[in-house]
């Protein structure tokens, strides 16, 4: 189920701030509160939608068109296309998803490093 008090629920609803740096009828993009990279935005589909899972079984398919090519506007404006980027989304418990409403992080400005911090994963 999705939870109307999540805290990007209640920047869609304008209920606390963002910083915002783009909007349409179907995206937000705002920058995160504790940016881990000189470029850290989050674009978040305006509706109820948990997770990407969520989002991309139950939207419709020009709101999921239209987001994905929002980003990807993002990327041009900020410029590191030509530098490189990275787009990560956390679903769920493993995922370590935080703020149940879907969104991706668009990260990029200085060389990221490895994908995953920690131990190796062994079998
Ligand atoms: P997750 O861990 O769910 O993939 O990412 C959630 C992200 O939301 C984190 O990077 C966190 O810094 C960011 N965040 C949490 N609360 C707020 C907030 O109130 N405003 C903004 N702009 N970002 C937030």
């Amino acid at each position: 189920m999705y939870d109307e008090n999540n805290i990007f629920a209640k920047i869609l609803r304008s209920e606390i701030p963002c910083n915002k740096i783009y909007e349409d009828n179907y995206t937000l993009i705002f920058h995160d509160i504790k940016p881990s990279a000189p470029v850290h935005l989050l674009a978040i589909p305006k509706g109820k939608f948990k997770s990407f899972n969520d989002f991309i079984l139950n939207a419709p398919q020009e709101h999921i068109t239209s987001y994905f090519k929002s980003i990807q506007n993002i990327t041009n404006n900020q410029k590191i296309v030509d530098s490189g980027y990275r787009l990560i989304t956390n679903h769920g418990n493993h995922g370590m998803q935080t703020v149940e409403h879907f969104h991706v992080h668009i990260l990029g400005g200085k060389l990221l490093g490895p994908i995953i911090s920690g131990d190796k994963f062994h079998t």
